[in-house]
């Protein structure tokens, strides 16, 4: 471990109810935020690359967006002292306006220019008439009475404004600011780098595909499951492979991992069985607390740091590896990777359509579907909740998130959901 990080016993101790034997999931995560110090280098890239990426430097406007009042509408610019509130009034038309063919001219009283949506306000005039409400007669208009002054026109620096910062460092970049950025002719953009995240699933269970199962294996899904769900955090990906149980081998994957991720992410050996040997390897290899979370499923789970990376060692079962990396691993892994604003995935509420069983004292997050029908949002369980289920992830597009100190639930009665969509 590096000399100047602070502890990370030190940095969880003064955390109010921090009991690592039932530890709250609000609590939990408290403690990781604590611990947690983003990556500090910095890359240039062109902004068409930039999806997903976190912003290093403040974005300052050069120039006004747009850079000249506008019309929003197709139709005729006018002086809005020429028209009446009462009756329809005629003007001449000297010429026309075009996105990005201005008007040479000026637009005295009695005149009127016509414009295209985008093309430049001509100078005199400060209101535009829609063509659908006029009558042209040759180079004469009708315009009818009740038009407001200074309707249909975009101001020059609405959307921005030249010196006003738009965006800050630790924002993560969506199509939205891709498109901001470029509005401004800006090209490429100062990002922290990408987070390196090493990987590895632990277990003498674990059957790699391409090989036949023997009796008593399983197929190693979890590191599918954890690719994926990395691969939608843009993150580096270092894939380790299965790691037998076996405290030699489990050493060098840690050793060879902390060498160049900033953290790792495992599963399998956190369990009450395993965790012995686990505590013991990683009392020489760095500082890793394990957990008994007050949640279901996902109980176990170890975090700390081995070297230079932090660890987030899930338990092996399938739903726990990504109900915990939900909770706590994603947002972890957001803010490591210098994004300011993140958030756990925001909570909504349903109608439960069935009673739930449940017991206070433990968060659960059960596997659910969000549906529609006519009396409104409702959801539902997909059944079979064992933590071996991954089926029952596959199959919902919600957890169910059943607060701490909450007992069972009846039909009807609302809960909170967590949607997928965009998430898994
Ligand atoms: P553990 O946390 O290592 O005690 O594992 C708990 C359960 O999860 C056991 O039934 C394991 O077989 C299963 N499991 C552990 N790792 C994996 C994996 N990589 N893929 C699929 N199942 C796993
Ligand atoms: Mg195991």
């Amino acid at each position: 471990m590096s000399g100047a990080a602070p502890s990370i016993a030190q940095a969880v101790s003064c955390l109010d109810g921090y009991d690592p034997d039932a530890l709250r999931v609000d609590r939990a995560r408290a403690a990781i935020h604590a611990c947690l110090a983003p990556v500090a280098e910095m890359e240039t890239v062109p902004v068409r690359d930039a999806l997903g990426r976190v912003l290093a430097q403040d974005i300052v406007p050069g120039i006004d967006v747009p850079g000249h009042d506008n019309s929003a509408m197709d139709g005729w610019a006018v002086q809005s002292g020429d028209l009446s509130s009462s009756e329809e009034v005629f003007l001449q038309e000297v010429g026309r306006a075009l996105a990005g063919r201005p008007y040479s001219g000026r637009v005295d009283a009695g005149h009127c220019v016509r414009v295209m949506t985008g093309a430049m306000m001509p100078p005199g005039a400060d209101t535009v008439v829609v063509q659908e409400v006029c009558r042209a007669e040759g180079t004469r208009v009708a315009v009818p009475p009740g038009q407001k002054a200074g309707q249909n026109v975009r101001a020059a620096g609405e959307d921005l404004k030249a010196g006003v910062p738009v965006l800050h460092p630790g924002r993560r970049l969506r199509a939205a600011e891709l498109g901001l950025i470029a509005s401004l002719g800006i090209g490429e953009v100062r990002v922290r780098r990408r987070l390196r995240v090493a990987l590895f699933s632990t277990g003498d269970e674990l059957a790699s595909i391409g090989t036949a199962l023997k009796p008593g294996e399983v197929y190693d899904s979890n590191r599918y499951t954890l690719r994926g769900m990395l691969q939608r955090l843009g993150v580096e990906i270092a894939d380790l492979g299965v790691v037998r149980d076996d405290p030699a081998l489990l050493e060098a994957a840690f050793r060879s991992a902390a060498a160049s991720a900033d953290a790792i992410v495992t599963t399998g050996g956190v369990s009450v069985g395993e965790a012995d040997y686990t505590r013991a390897l990683m009392a020489k290899l760095g500082e890793v607390l394990f957990w008994k979370i007050a949640m279901r499923p996902g109980r176990p789970m170890a975090f700390g740091r081995v070297g230079g990376a932090f660890l987030f060692g899930l338990p092996g079962n399938p739903v726990a590896v990504m109900v915990t990396f939900y909770q706590f691993v994603r947002e972890a892994l957001l803010r490591l990777g210098g994004q300011s604003d993140a958030l756990e995935p925001p909570l909504l509420a349903a109608a439960s359509a069935q009673p739930i069983r449940k017991v206070a004292g433990r968060t659960e997050y059960q596997r659910g579907v969000v549906y529609r029908d006519g009396e409104g949002w409702k959801v539902r369980t997909t059944g079979q909740q064992g933590s071996g289920v991954l089926r029952s992830m596959s199959e919902a597009n919600c957890f169910i998130v059943l607060e701490h100190e909450r007992g069972a639930v009846k039909a009807g009665e609302p809960v909170q959901v967590q949607l997928f969509e965009g998430l898994v």
